[in-house]
């Protein structure tokens, strides 16, 4: 027979806590009532004839009395305000360890995979160059290939080790970056592995450089632009524009794609969270992108916004100190 599971546990001390406490409450405000009832039973046989609730012992009895009822209601509402707190600290802590259980299983599967499949492709080209005698059209797309599960191998380790500096107290540089051309270089890198992508650049020709530190802001253009390829259907244009006013530089990048919906907002910026099911999803990734953009832009003093686009997509917005 199954057991029953910790929360059930749980449930049921906490049940049985609350009854036990309610039936003791219960017997003692009785014990209360009793000892008083019998206080003024052997003052009404020491005063037969008189008004007994004149005397001074009657006053000390039903000082007592009420006394002893104050105690249990305060003490009730002390365990009571007691139990409500460690309820809600327990529940708290499961919570956050349910969400710690989740996060390493997701950080697990994914990346597992994400290591898996280069790997697997990369083992391929090499078995086929050493079995085959291949034309020099023949190798070609084949190297190209293994280079490409290389680049995906050296991202996602770039990715962990910047999200554990990241932890580190990372300080970032400020040095004057020019972002169109950023912008531009992040594209043409997405190009090989998203060969119909379609950036629509929106930046204006004399921004002025923005103040920030290079790998940082790489980090941050190269993975909001991959999202929003990832998450959009072949071929969608994203749209990335860019302004600097009242001492803040800003930008956009804009998708036409699944969209994120309202209650999972928040949580896309976690370390590892990814939408839908880890078993049933087709898209790659270990759910590092963003968590690295909030906290590269937290070093900075900077923000991220995420709303929906028109008619469908997401927006996500970036402000820096200028
Ligand atoms: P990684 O970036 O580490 O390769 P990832 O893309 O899954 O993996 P994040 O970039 O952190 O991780 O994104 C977290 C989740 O947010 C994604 O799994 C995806 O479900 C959702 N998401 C992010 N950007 C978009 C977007 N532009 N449109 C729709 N969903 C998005
Ligand atoms: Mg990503």
């Amino acid at each position: 027979m199954k057991s029953p599971s910790l929360t059930t546990r749980s449930h049921l001390v906490i049940g049985y806590m609350i009854l036990a406490f309610g039936w003791w409450s219960f017997h003692l405000w009785r014990q209360n009532d009793r000892v008083f009832e019998k206080e003024k039973k052997i003052l009404e046989l020491k005063y037969p004839n008189v008004d007994y609730t004149y005397a001074t012992q009657y006053d000390i009895a039903e000082n007592t009395w009420e006394s002893g009822r104050r105690m249990v209601i305060a003490e009730g509402l002390f365990f009571t305000a007691c139990l409500i707190w460690g309820l809600w600290v327990i529940r708290r802590s499961a919570f956050r360890e349910v969400g710690l259980a989740r996060q390493r299983r997701n950080f697990l599967l994914s990346i597992t995979h994400e290591l898996k499949s280069p790997i697997a492709g990369m083992r391929l080209v090499l078995e086929t160059l050493g079995k085959r005698e291949l034309s020099k059209e023949q190798r070609t797309p084949l190297i190209s290939n293994g280079l490409k599960d290389a680049d995906r191998l050296q991202n996602l380790v770039e990715s962990l080790l910047l999200a554990a500096r990241l932890e580190d107290n990372w300080r970032p540089l400020h040095e004057p970056l020019d972002f169109k051309k950023l912008v531009q270089d992040a594209a043409d890198s997405l190009r090989i592995r998203f060969p119909e992508a379609k950036f629509q650049l929106e930046i204006p020709e004399h921004l002025p450089p923005v103040q920030a530190d290079q790998m940082g802001l790489c980090a941050i253009v190269q993975n909001l632009l991959e999202n929003a390829l990832k998450y959009s259907p072949e071929g969608a244009p994203v749209t990335v524009s860019a302004e600097q006013s009242n001492g803040k530089f800003r930008f956009r990048v804009a998708d036409l794609g699944q969209g994120i919906p309202d209650d999972e907002k928040q949580s896309v910026f976690e370390k590892f969270y990814r939408m839908g099911n880890e078993e049933t999803r087709h898209s790659t990734g270990t759910g590092l992108g963003l968590y690295i953009v909030k906290h590269v832009l937290k070093a900075h003093e900077g923000q991220v916004k995420l709303s929906d686009n028109q008619p469908q997509g997401t927006v996500f917005e970036v402000e820096l100190p200028g």
